[in-house]
């Protein structure tokens, strides 16, 4: 099968300016956002970012790993990264609510959201109105998170440090008008109260944890280690796996892989990547094609996010699911 660029089929872009060919409008480097300088850390992310994987990290070092371990932790971790980070991420975050790829009834939408929040990568609202402009300026000023700006910016630099294009109120809006005509987005926007959930579901997970603990060994010390367990190991590590497979479709799709579009980023398909985040790795399709809900367009390219989908669609749960090649409408992402 080969591989050789052809044409996208449905390029899109709010600015002309960025629609030219890639080997001609790809440029070498791209600084970090305006917005974004002087860097200022925000603190309040850095903290918990960094507890988070402090968190995950003891998992593996002695000598809490032995006491944190359980065989049904790690596979709450497991189904976890597929409940959670490819039915709540790449399936609504990305491919429902950021490009609505397909349409389903709002209950449903709005119960996948919670399962988007519930992965620590902010608000439905605040994380769609990053990637579209990520999309409306891939690989160009002022793309959020292009590794034309550096690795390690694009990975995680650009959660660390504050961009104030995404404080601004009227900024953020321009993105994300449709989302927040939706009282039940606007009000996660509030006092941290999307915050509030994954703190709860992560709650839940220690308190559970504890009752089939108690139940199994009759011991408050057998509660309290189950708890920990499925705390650490379904909520901490899983968040962790869930957030690098993200920021590696950030980073990495973006400088290894193959080309199967000349796109006007530098976008590319990587197998390896695309395993890990359930189909996200087929980037560069996916830039071509940014409305479509399918990202593996040829025969091997597995996406498994697009099976999801797929079986919504068979049993009416979808509807007006975008095909490649198929886009419904012109718009900006
Ligand atoms: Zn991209
Ligand atoms: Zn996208």
């Amino acid at each position: 099968m080969s591989t050789e660029a052809i044409e996208a089929p449905d390029q899109e872009s709010g600015d002309s300016s960025q629609t030219t060919p890639a080997s001609s409008g790809r440029p070498p480097r791209v600084d970090i956002p305006e917005t974004a300088k002087p860097p200022e850390l925000q603190v309040t992310y850095a903290l918990v970012i960094g507890l988070v994987h402090l968190a995950a990290l003891m998992v593996v070092i002695p000598p809490m790993a032995g006491y944190l371990f359980s065989w049904s932790g790690l596979v709450l971790a497991v189904l976890g990264h597929f409940f959670y980070g490819m039915i709540g991420i790449n399936v609504c975050y990305h491919r429902l609510l950021t490009h609505r790829g397909f349409k389903c009834p709002l209950w449903l939408e709005h119960s996948l959201a919670v399962l988007g929040i519930c992965n620590l990568q902010d608000s439905p609202a605040r994380w769609v109105a990053i990637h579209r402009m990520h999309h409306q300026h891939s690989d160009h000023q002022p793309d959020p998170h292009t590794p034309k700006a550096g690795f390690w910016w694009s990975h995680v630099g650009w959660v660390l440090y504050r961009n104030r294009d995404h404080d601004t109120t009227s900024h953020f809006e321009r993105y994300v008008r449709d989302l927040l005509r939706d009282p039940f987005y606007l009000k996660l926007e509030a006092r941290w109260r999307w915050f509030g959930i994954f703190a709860s579901h992560a709650l839940l997970y220690y308190l559970i944890g504890s009752a089939v603990g108690y139940y199994m060994t009759g011991t408050l010390a057998g509660a309290v280690q189950l708890g920990l367990s499925w705390f650490f190991w379904g909520v901490f590590v899983r968040v962790v796996v869930v957030l690098h497979g993200t920021w590696a479709v950030n980073s990495l799709t973006h400088v290894i892989g193959y080309r199967n579009y000349e796109t006007r980023d530098d976008s590319r398909n990587h197998w390896l990547i695309a395993i890990l985040t359930h189909g996200e790795g087929w980037h560069n399709n996916h830039h071509a094609s940014p409305r479509a809900a399918m990202h593996g367009h040829r025969w091997w390219e597995y996406d498994m996010a697009w099976s999801v989908i797929r079986m919504m669609e068979i049993v009416g749960l979808a509807t007006d699911v975008v095909r490649p090649g198929k886009t419904a409408e012109p718009a900006d992402w």
